[in-house]
């Protein structure tokens, strides 16, 4: 029997993070060795929003360079992992979604796991985020993606919890009062296991006003929530940045199996 298979969430924040030495993707780094190996990877991004859930069935995904105006070294690195076409329709079957061939990996999965699996050699299979879904509705996809990790699936959501870029200040390397008390709130409520709470993430009060004025970012978390089950959560990255971003990760990782 294969080993079931933790769910991580990944504060993604600067597509930077992809080539630059930092803490960050430093911290990235240590959290593919830590992890047990994938046999695949199921990936939620932030930056590919549609109608309806959708999972790329490209079996051989493109790297997607969805950001502009950065440094020449970042348009040079690519991702080429290969894709898993029956993991598609898998997962398609298991959301109610359509698969779509068109789509790669764009820079919210792809800078993340060229730094936690540098040889791209775990297959990946990008999925949406639903632009239409409630945050009952992501957490529903995520628990109907449960099965997958018992089959050496990994299911990586990448996004952040305060995702705020209209506030952005590119010389502040911690976050402002607010965005530090919002991802707490959503830490502490995690750190308890009430999942369940942090899709009423408004009744964080004030912080929560401002901690992102679009969900895209936010939702992918709300289906490792979902995916995630019981079992234990862990803080990785616990940081914020450019006042407005959090890079906070999380790992769940599964109940302890005994035997009788
Ligand atoms: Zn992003």
């Amino acid at each position: 029997m294969k080993e079931k298979m933790p769910v991580v969430f990944v504060g993604h924040g600067s597509p930077m993070n992809a080539v630059e030495e930092n803490e960050f993707s430093r911290g990235w780094e240590a959290l593919g060795r830590e992890l047990p190996r994938p046999g695949a990877i199921l990936a939620v991004s932030a930056h590919w929003v549609t109608d309806g859930v959708r999972v790329c069935s490209a079996e051989k995904p493109r790297t997607i360079y969805d950001m502009y105006g950065f440094p020449d070294a970042l348009y040079r690195a690519s991702y080429p992992a290969p894709g898993d076409p029956a993991l598609s329709r898998r997962a398609a079957a298991l959301l109610g979604g359509r698969e779509d061939g068109s789509w790669g990996l764009d820079h919210g999965v792809w800078s993340v796991l060229r730094r936690m699996y540098p040889a791209a050699d775990v297959p990946v299979v990008e999925m949406s985020v639903d632009a239409n879904a409630s945050p009952e509705a992501l957490f529903e996809m995520g628990r109907a993606l449960r099965p997958l990790r018992e089959e050496g699936v990994l299911i990586l959501a990448s996004g952040n919890v305060v995702h705020n870029l209209s506030l952005l200040d590119w010389d502040r390397p911690d976050g402002y009062p607010w965005a530090d008390e919002f991802d707490a709130w959503i830490r502490d409520r995690i750190l308890a296991g009430k999942y369940g709470e942090a899709l009423h993430w408004q009744d964080a009060g004030e912080s929560a006003k401002k901690a992102f004025r679009t969900g895209e970012h936010f939702a992918p978390l709300l289906v490792a929530l979902g995916a995630a089950e019981g079992g234990r959560a862990r803080t990785r990255n616990e940081a914020r940045t450019l006042g407005s971003l959090s890079m906070t990760c999380y790992l769940f990782e599964p109940e302890k199996q005994y035997d009788h």
